[in-house]
């Protein structure tokens, strides 16, 4: 990190800066010039608020050169993070499906479309059991009930499970669950990421509506620091001036993110879209830029879906995409 100090500060002013700065445990390489003087500091500056710093009255500018989140960084974990889940690996070259509805809606349902999924390639189930919904009239999932109809799934199919966690207070519901979703809204819920950290179950983080890489990072490194790295980053779409679409899918999100980090991102081309059929482009495009799987939204009867039914694939569309998207990891494959 540099900061430059600003003209006229006096050496008493300057020397208490550098005092709480080392209270950082940084090392200070300090710079005098004619008109200036400049800090760097040097060792791990991620427990410094640089917004706190620039505030400061005797501080020209802060730049962080190194970012500030570590263990989600590839710089100091090289290797792609490979993540095994009930026989099935994600990252590191390892490619899954994700598939189910957006809400678990009823016994028949989940269990028709799990074992539909299943057939067409999908790995895991996906399925809404507690819903985060826009309106408090909208169908919010069948919660406990919803969480049992999922398990059955599983035992039925042997497929791993995917729902996503609302409140913390519900965890002891997820004992079986494989994958725990935090869904978009909650990417900066903190307090929940601090416990779900405190987990050993794979987490599926989604990307905010309005949050940048970073700060997806940054929600990522909370679960990190926790202690659980089974952190998987979600691509679903963000909130541009476009309209057209529900989201905008960031296909370079894609790309960046696997440059900046060793953990394994999923693109999930259903709630970017928002109708059905974009979904296939989509899945296309995110696995072409380096995907590690793809969450899609599939129904069994989509027109009477009690949630996201206007995105959502029937089986028969998942397996054509499924295919395409296969033919596509063959060619980035040879
Ligand atoms: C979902 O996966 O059904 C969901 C609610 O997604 P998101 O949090 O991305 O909106
Ligand atoms: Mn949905």
């Amino acid at each position: 990190m540099v900061v430059v100090i600003k003209k006229g500060t006096n050496e008493d002013q300057l020397q208490n800066l550098k005092e709480w700065l080392r209270s950082f445990g940084v090392e200070i390489h300090e710079s005098k010039g004619e008109y200036e003087t400049i800090l760097g500091l040097i060792g791990d500056t991620s427990h410094i608020d640089t917004d706190l710093l620039s505030s400061l009255s005797i501080i020209d500018s802060v730049t962080r050169i190194s970012e500030p989140f570590k263990a989600a960084n590839r710089k100091f974990h090289p290797d792609d993070t490979v993540i095994e889940i009930a026989g099935h690996k994600i990252g590191g070259g390892n490619f899954q499906y994700i598939a189910g509805p957006c809400s678990v809606e009823s016994e028949e349902q989940i269990n028709f479309i799990a074992r539909e999924v299943k057939k067409a390639g999908a790995a895991f189930l996906r399925g809404g059991a507690f819903k985060p919904r826009t309106s408090p009239y909208a169908f919010q999932g069948m919660r406990g009930e919803g969480m049992k109809l999922l398990e059955e799934a599983k035992k039925q199919t042997g497929m791993p499970i995917v729902t996503e966690i609302m409140d913390i207070s519900h965890l002891d519901l997820f004992e079986n669950v494989d994958v725990i979703q935090v869904g978009a809204r909650n990417m900066q819920n903190f307090e929940l990421l601090k416990e779900l950290g405190h987990t050993d179950k794979p987490i599926l983080l989604k990307r905010g509506l309005a949050a940048t890489m970073q700060e997806l990072l940054m929600s990522a490194e909370y679960i990190m620091a926790g202690g659980n790295n089974k952190v998987m980053l979600c691509e679903r779409g963000i909130r541009t001036f476009e309209t057209y679409t529900r989201n905008t899918m960031d296909i370079s999100a894609i790309a960046l993110l696997k440059e900046k980090t060793h953990l394994p991102i999923i693109a999930d081309p259903s709630h970017a879209a928002g109708f059905s059929r974009l979904v296939k482009p989509l899945a296309l495009a995110a696995t072409a830029a380096g995907a590690d799987g793809i969450m899609i939204e599939v129904h069994n009867d989509p027109a009477h879906a009690l949630c996201d039914g206007p995105q959502a694939l029937t089986p028969e569309q998942f397996k054509d995409v499924v295919e395409d998207c296969n033919a596509i990891r063959n060619i980035l494959n040879k």
